[in-house]
């Protein structure tokens, strides 16, 4: 891993961006190629990020995306080259494949630590500093600028005192992770369901087909990544605690019994869980400050939409803001976040309705939810008009 610039803090910033993780790290690349000077700005030590458990799908757009930033993992990335959708225990079942869009691959898996191990590489050598050790507990913004006051950890933030003195920049970005709890004007809808992740070795080799498979409990997402599937079980939250507990035996034993024959199970290792429910801000742009991917909309991982659309984001922004005086202009900012509307309230609406629709266990719907994935396979136009969207985002984009 190239070492990162230590930032200095001192005067006005260009673009200050809170949170350094796969987000931040990527937005300040794409900020950077568009002719700005970002400064990243972290809570946690250097090597957090390199602990994130997650597996990321990525989309044939993103990966186009990173390409173009220096920063596409292609040793770590398995392709996709068909992904089944399919519901346990009733008719209906759609397959999309990349050779009926010209493309080398529907999309890739690839772990969220080489992400950022690559990411942090490409600002290493690109000079893009990073601060790390404050957390920015409170943001301030004027006509001119906006104030950013952390706390920093003693332990990281080498000789910083526990409270840092604010940071000055033209415009702030938040790539925190997350929608901010007390955020004024932001939609909730809880899901009760958590994500249980971990891998697990086919008896038959996959040859790069993904499975999506609807059960009464919540999807169950199989993953190809190298050997093995990763898998991104979603249960309701009652379930998830005595699953967790099983042993890899035993927890492989409920997997198959819930994913079904199609698929035969062998070793599970590595596990993780995380809460699942969505959370959307409404105003993706304030004074002097941007919220993007996480931190401007919190996503359900069934449709693995998240980081998809955060990258998005932050290319328009970096593309708005390319050439501009002061990078926190009002009027810049309006057309960024207008310029988003589609695109974040489709694959938010997209996400929503799979988890809705699809996760109850109600009868009633199971015949229409088989009648959809029929329609899917039947009619190229519609499943091309769903694939493109899941390849490119809203406006089939880029
Ligand atoms: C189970 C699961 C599966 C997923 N699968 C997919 C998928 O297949 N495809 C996909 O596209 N997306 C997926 N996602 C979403 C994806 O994981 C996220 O979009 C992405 O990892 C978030 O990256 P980020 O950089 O925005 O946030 P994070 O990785 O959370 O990084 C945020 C950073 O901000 C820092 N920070 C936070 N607050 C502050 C503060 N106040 N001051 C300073 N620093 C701060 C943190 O220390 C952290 O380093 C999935 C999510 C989950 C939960």
């Amino acid at each position: 891993m190239t070492a990162t610039t230590d930032a200095s803090l001192t005067g006005t910033l260009d673009v200050a961006i809170i949170g350094a993780g796969p987000l931040g790290l990527a937005t300040a690349l794409a900020l950077q190629t568009a002719g700005r000077s970002p400064t990243l700005i972290d809570a946690r030590a250097a090597d957090a990020p390199l602990r994130d458990a997650r597996v990321l799908a990525l989309s044939h757009g993103s990966r186009m995306l990173l390409e173009k930033l220096g920063a596409w993992p292609a040793a770590q990335a398995t392709p996709i080259t068909r992904i089944h959708v399919s519901q346990r225990g009733a008719l209906g079942r759609t397959l999309m494949q990349a050779d009926d869009y010209g493309l080398p691959a529907l999309g890739y898996v690839l772990p969220a630590q080489a992400l950022v191990e690559t990411l942090l590489h490409a600002c290493g050598q690109r000079g893009i500093a990073i601060r790390h050790g404050i957390a920015v507990q409170d943001v301030e913004a004027n006509e001119d600028q906006v104030l950013l006051l952390g706390e920093a950890d003693a332990q990281d933030a080498i000789g910083s005192a526990p409270v840092s003195a604010p940071v000055c920049a033209k415009l702030a970005l938040s790539c925190e992770g997350a929608v901010d709890k007390d955020a004024g004007r932001s939609f909730e809808r809880d899901y009760d369901q958590h994500a249980l992740l971990c891998r697990v070795r086919p008896l038959v080799p996959h040859n790069g087909q993904a499975w999506e498979r609807f059960t009464p409990d919540g999807p169950i997402a199989l993953l190809p990544l190298g050997q093995d599937y990763s898998v991104v079980w979603t249960l309701p939250g009652a379930r998830v605690d005595a699953l967790y507990a099983l042993d890899d035996d035993a927890l492989r034993e409920a997997l198959q019994a819930a994913f079904g024959p199609a698929v035969r199970l062998g070793a599970v290792s590595e596990r993780a869980r995380y809460p699942l429910g969505l959370r959307v801000r409404r105003d993706a742009v304030g004074k002097r400050m941007a919220w993007l991917g996480n931190a401007a909309q919190t996503l359900h991982p069934v449709a693995g939409q998240g980081f998809n659309l955060a990258l998005r984001d932050a290319w328009e922004l970096a593309d708005t803001l390319r050439g501009a005086t002061d990078p926190g202009d009002p009027a810049l900012l309006t057309r960024y976040a207008r310029g988003r509307l589609l695109d974040r309230a489709g694959t938010i609406g997209f996400t929503d309705s799979l988890v809705r629709i699809f996760s109850t266990p109600n009868p009633l719907l199971t015949h229409a939810r088989g009648a959809a994935l029929l329609a899917l396979d039947i009619l190229p136009p519609l499943r091309h008009f769903v694939a493109k969207r899941m390849l490119f985002g809203a406006r089939a984009w880029p």
